[in-house]
């Protein structure tokens, strides 16, 4: 954050900045494709250390084999292993995946539960996992999303210095409006894409310019 920038200016500046984005990004979605909320608890589980892209290309398949919680819980884990493979940490992800439909075939009658206190109990769901689904999938803004891009691009633009995604959520709650919590990941998430890159920001034509101190960015 800017050192000597008040708290109050920096609430100013982040509305300013969730209006910029909204204007900028007006349809950003969650890149994850899903028809249910059960499939976006699955997908996000797999969307780890790998791309949605990646995900979506694997999701099609295991969905038709495994349709319902119920089907996916009975699922021997070396099936699910060959499915999963090419989404990597395979054999992590298939006991996350298979733990996860157990439980909720067990204990939520094969629904996925509604707060976050349920969600992070199922295995392989973190904090980022659940604000996902309870977002995305039901549109309860219970937290902010914070993945590589939404971490990196808040620091640069003052509103967090924390490098620990639970660090940096704690700041995004204090100063982001409570309404825009979900967007705001989804709309940082495709400036990451596509202008705020990890190496090469394009600054020069980037539509928060102007309100963003760019912290750490070296001058091209
Ligand atoms: S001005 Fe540069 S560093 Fe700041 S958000 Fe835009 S591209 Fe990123």
């Amino acid at each position: 954050m800017p050192r000597r920038e008040r708290a109050d200016d920096r609430a100013r500046r982040a509305a300013a900045i969730v209006a910029r984005l909204a204007e900028a990004y007006p349809a950003a979605v969650c890149s994850l494709d899903f028809t249910s909320p059960f499939q976006l608890v699955i997908a996000t589980i797999l969307s780890a250390q790998c791309t949605d892209k990646r995900v979506n290309l694997v999701t099609p398949g295991l969905f038709r084999r495994w349709p319902t919680p119920e089907t996916l819980a009975a699922a021997k884990q070396r099936d699910l292993e060959a499915v999963i493979r090419t989404t990597g940490f395979f054999r992590s992800k298939a006991r996350s995946v298979l733990g996860c439909a157990r439980a909720l075939v067990e204990r939520h009658g094969g629904e996925v539960p509604r707060t976050l206190d349920d969600l992070v109990r199922l295995p392989g769901v973190g904090r980022k996992t659940a604000n996902v689904v309870l977002g995305t999938a039901f549109g309860i803004a219970s937290g902010v999303v914070v993945d590589t891009h939404v971490g990196r691009i808040s620091r640069r633009l003052g509103l967090t210095r924390a490098t620990d995604a639970v660090r940096a959520e704690r700041d995004l709650i204090r100063v982001l409006p409570q309404e825009h919590w979900i967007t705001y990941s989804h709309r940082l998430i495709e400036h990451g894409r596509g202008i705020c890159d990890a190496r090469r920001p394009a600054c020069e034509s980037c539509p928060l310019a102007e309100l963003c101190p760019r912290v750490g960015v070296k001058p091209a």
